[in-house]
């Protein structure tokens, strides 16, 4: 489950399409190194979901919220020292209010969210070169179903 893109506005163009597809309560980590293009990415899902506002990265503050058709929170975990702060940062509130939950860096708390029986997302990017960008779905039972909603 792998795409590639050859500039900022295909991965854009990617997360949009994603975005779109995203449903109330979903769980995305997002998994790549500084300038990967994870935030970029997430400019993509929020206008997926129809979100206006510019995204930026909320590493000061650790979550965003932006007020769509669902409600997107974006959160940067970069400097999370203990994955169990993520439910002190208001996670499952979130959940329950219906929101889309994405994280950068979010592999910092997937082992917690499958312990804790959470399902996700996973996706990771890969900076291959100047411009282009490998993006991968991994193949967790909520990624299988995005990839063939994707591939419809
Ligand atoms: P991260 O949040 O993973 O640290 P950002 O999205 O903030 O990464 O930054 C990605 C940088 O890489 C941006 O400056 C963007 O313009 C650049 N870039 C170049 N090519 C691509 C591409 N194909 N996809 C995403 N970003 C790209
Ligand atoms: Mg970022």
């Amino acid at each position: 489950m792998e795409f590639q893109t050859n500039s900022k506005i295909e991965t854009v163009k990617l997360g949009n399409k994603i975005g779109a597809l995203l449903k109330s309560g979903d769980i995305l980590i997002l998994e790549g190194d500084l300038g990967a293009g994870k935030t970029t990415f997430t400019q993509g899902l929020a206008k997926g979901l129809g979100i206006d506002d510019y995204v930026k990265s909320p590493t000061f503050t650790y979550v965003m919220e932006y007020r769509g058709i669902i409600p997107l929170y974006h959160f940067d975990l970069y400097r999370l020292r203990d994955p169990e702060e993520l439910y002190d940062l208001g996670f499952e509130d979130f959940i329950d209010q219906g929101g889309v939950l994405v994280m950068e860096w979010g592999s910092l708390v997937e082992d917690m969210l499958s312990n804790d029986g959470y399902e996700y997302i996973k996706i990771s990017l890969l900076k291959t070169g100047e411009n282009t960008r490998t993006v991968k779905i991994w193949d967790t039972p909520k990624g299988q179903s995005l990839y063939k909603e994707l591939s419809r």
